[in-house]
């Protein structure tokens, strides 16, 4: 039987934050004419990041690294497991994929190092390093192509898949336990009601916790620093795009699924996940300003047509922020170092995203 309606108008408030989006005159947006212009912004804009992220408030701590056991995957993959600290008593645990037959830096002999970076719905760091001892991993595996991390290491690459907080062996205690629907989510909605009323983002835990474990890959000298890359889909492109826009070490990154104007994408579509919400990040700039921080570093945008997160306007709501990054490599010569890949279908991590950066290889090496 129908329900008898009861709500004849709903009245939303849509619209006038729209407005307001709209009044926003976003100062802090690039609009560098040279390099030196650049410079300038880039410095200002990071510490204005700082500041809305929360970051400021974060604890610098000892690493403290524990080893926790290691396995050799069919594929001759040796995938180790360790832990280190990122904050006073907040772990994060990571697999490092290590193949037989590793791809080395041509001038320091160095192994090629990627950090592979989680977004949601996939268990974590569990997708990414392709542990397919669940079904539920498995079917996210096959669903969005969650494994990069594990491809990348096939390739021959050394890879770190880290849990970001909120996910993985790192869920508050709201999605403790092993059934798919709490396997699988994360607990950004839980993180950023504690973290926001004390002045911190989730995304700022975030980039903070991946500036550690690149503090770690540093500190260890093995690793080669010079082609350091960072990978990411989804809320792993979310990762990698505020990691490789605070942090110079990030020397080449692809950002897949996670490239889009704020308007569309975060204000209309407003049932996104709370990682995305920086509190006045929308007074101050566009995703695409924030972008153009990466530049002159490689970088990959890939973008599918159909992703219901690049809002009604589709990939124009792209091609709008991916503009502004371009205007920053132009200012250094360098617009073969931003490419755009984009591909068919709805949000799905495609690995042609990988093509543009590692055949940079042997130009680099
Ligand atoms: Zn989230």
């Amino acid at each position: 039987m129908d329900q008898e309606k009861h709500t004849e108008h709903y009245y939303t408030c849509l619209s006038l934050m729209q407005q307001k989006f709209d009044r926003c005159k976003r100062e802090d947006r690039f609009l560098a004419e040279s390099v030196e212009e650049f410079t300038v912004w880039k410095k200002r804009v990071r510490d204005l990041l700082t500041e809305l992220t929360g970051q400021r408030n974060m604890i610098p701590c000892e690493a403290l690294p524990v080893d926790e056991g290691e396995e050799k995957t069919k594929d001759g993959i040796l995938r180790k497991k360790f832990r280190i600290q990122t904050e006073p008593g907040v772990y994060m645990p990571c697999y490092l994929l290590i193949p037989e037959d590793k791809k080395l830096n041509k001038t320091n002999k160095k192994p090629l190092t990627f950090l592979a970076l989680p977004g949601h719905l996939g268990g974590g760091k569990e997708s990414v390093a392709g542990k397919r001892d669940r079904p539920d991993i498995v079917k996210a595996i096959e669903q969005f192509h969650y494994d990069y991390g594990y491809q990348l290491a096939l390739q021959g690459y050394t890879v770190f898949c880290p849990d970001c907080r909120g996910f993985g062996e790192r869920r508050e205690e709201a999605l403790w336990g092993e059934e798919e629907e709490k396997y699988l989510n994360g607990t950004c909605y839980n993180l950023s009601h504690m973290a926001e009323a004390l002045g911190e983002t989730v995304i700022g835990m975030l980039s903070w916790d991946i500036s550690r474990l690149v503090d770690f890959i540093e500190q260890q000298g093995i690793y080669d620093m010079e082609q350091l890359g960072c990978i990411g889909f989804s809320g792993g492109g979310m990762q990698t795009l505020w990691s490789a826009a605070q942090d110079d070490r990030i020397k080449r990154c692809v950002i897949s699924g996670y490239m889009y104007g704020y308007r569309d994408s975060l204000l209309e579509l407003n049932g996104n996940c709370n990682c995305n919400y920086v509190p006045h990040l929308f007074e101050h700039l566009d995703m695409g300003d924030i972008g153009a921080l990466i530049a002159p570093r490689q970088v990959v945008i890939q973008s599918c047509r159909k992703d219901h997160l690049n809002g009604r306007r589709g990939l124009t709501n792209v091609y709008e922020q991916v503009d502004t990054m371009k205007k920053a490599y132009r200012l250094f010569g360098r617009e073969d170092f931003l490419f755009h890949d984009i591909q068919e279908g709805g949000h799905c991590w495609h690995e042609e995203a990988l093509l543009p950066i590692l055949n940079e290889d042997c130009n680099q090496g």
